[in-house]
């Protein structure tokens, strides 16, 4: 174990590791009052600026690894201090340099995603298992549409019904999509963000590589963290192709008139915006268009939605360690969801579904509450 000197030295190591925007912050504590973890505990994101700042960072504490990189206080910050790259940076340090303690969680689902490309320790050759009986075809040069469903649809026995809802509204629309060998690696953000620096740029070029070699020009994505890793991350490092989430290409398929519906679904559904989707790409109205166009459906809306939507608690890595009952975000969600009367949480993201699958089961409500992801309830209708 290194010992890094306070004051100077470990300020230094942070701006090192991309810390640089710390220098603008003037402590005005906007973004402890407006961090979602002021909900359930106490969480003082002020002060880890501070102490980044005068080079006292305590790389022991559980804060270093608590943000959930849900963009909250970044959106609120009168300085436009990227606080995430900060709570990065100093993640980064403690991983490459061994300091502190990482959790045992994320220790092992960091490991994974580098030793066989997912996070679930599950073998390569299984990536694409889901589709095997529905006729999907492997990514050929000419193909137009790559369908990357994440590594959560590919491998969780109860998300895989996601990557399988697109596969059937894709085959029934017959769209020209297809699936990359069983060489792709998970897309990396989550485990960026955990600050294993190196992982991800061993994943991104293998990704890369894999797309380009395959004339790969536009990926379909059920993931918003594929979606922004894809398309804010992998430009600077030669990626060059055009990322959708699924809710872009399902409303624009409405919009030209190719996605029809021919059931009804009479359901109060309360859909619950990804921070990835949602304030860190400003996609908002997609999801809620596709939903809007479902015949008999009844959609309503959180207390707090679109720019001030509660994270599930799933971004920064936080998805790969536990959280205690009493500080899961998405547990609160639920409450809000009974309180609103809807029978449906629709999601668009397959960490939150994690999430909103664990919250209603610990909390006794999945005999009344159901969890779809959007392709779900669209497959159900067309
Ligand atoms: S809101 Fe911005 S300027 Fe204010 S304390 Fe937080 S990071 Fe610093
Ligand atoms: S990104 Fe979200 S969880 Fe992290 S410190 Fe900011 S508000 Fe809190």
């Amino acid at each position: 174990m290194k010992t890094i000197s306070p004051y100077k030295e470990a300020t230094d190591v942070i701006l090192e590791a991309g810390g640089e925007p710390l220098k603008l912050c003037y402590q005005c504590g906007l973004c402890t009052a407006v961090c979602p973890w002021n909900v359930v505990r106490s969480f003082l994101v002020r002060r880890i600026m501070h102490e980044a700042q005068l080079g006292v960072t305590d790389f022991d504490s559980e804060d270093v690894w608590t943000c959930a990189t849900c963009r909250a206080c970044v959106q609120r910050c009168p300085r436009g201090v990227e606080i995430i790259d900060v709570v990065r940076a100093v993640r980064r340090v403690v991983a490459s340099l061994g300091i502190g303690v990482v959790p045992d969680a994320l220790r092992i689902s960091a490991k994974n995603i580098a030793g066989v490309g997912n996070p679930f320790g599950e073998a390569p050759e299984k990536r694409n298992d889901w589709a095997k009986d529905l006729g999907v075809k492997e990514f050929v040069p000419g193909t137009e549409i790559l369908y990357f469903p994440c590594c959560v649809p590919s491998y969780d026995p109860d998300v895989k019904t996601v990557a399988r809802s697109v596969a059937t509204i894709f085959n029934k629309l017959g769209v020209d999509y297809g699936l990359i060998s069983t060489e792709a690696r998970c897309c990396g953000e989550s485990i960026r963000k955990a600050g294993h620096e190196d992982t991800f740029q061993n994943l991104a070029h293998n990704n890369i590589n894999l797309f380009a070699n395959n004339d790969v020009k536009t990926v379909v994505v059920s993931s918003p963290h594929c979606y922004h890793t894809f398309r804010n991350e992998y430009p600077e490092l030669g990626g060059k192709f055009e990322v959708i989430h699924i809710t872009q290409y399902l409303a624009s398929l409405i919009d030209e008139g190719k996605l029809k519906f021919s059931k009804t679904m009479n359901k109060k559904v309360i859909y619950s915006d990804p921070c990835y989707l949602g304030r860190h790409n400003n996609v908002y109205d997609e999801p809620r268009k596709i939903l809007q166009s479902i015949p008999g459906l009844e959609l309503i809306e959180f207390p707090d939605a679109r720019e001030n939507a509660l994270c599930c608690g799933g971004g920064g890595g936080r998805i790969w360690m536990d959280t205690p009952k009493g500080e899961r975000f998405s547990d609160i969600r639920v409450e809000q969801a009974v309180e609103k009367g809807a029978d449906i949480i629709a999601l668009a993201c397959p960490y939150c579904f994690l999430n909103y699958r664990d919250s209603v089961l610990s909390m006794g409500k999945a005999e009344t509450m159901q969890v779809r992801d959007i392709a779900e309830l669209v497959a159900e209708a067309v």
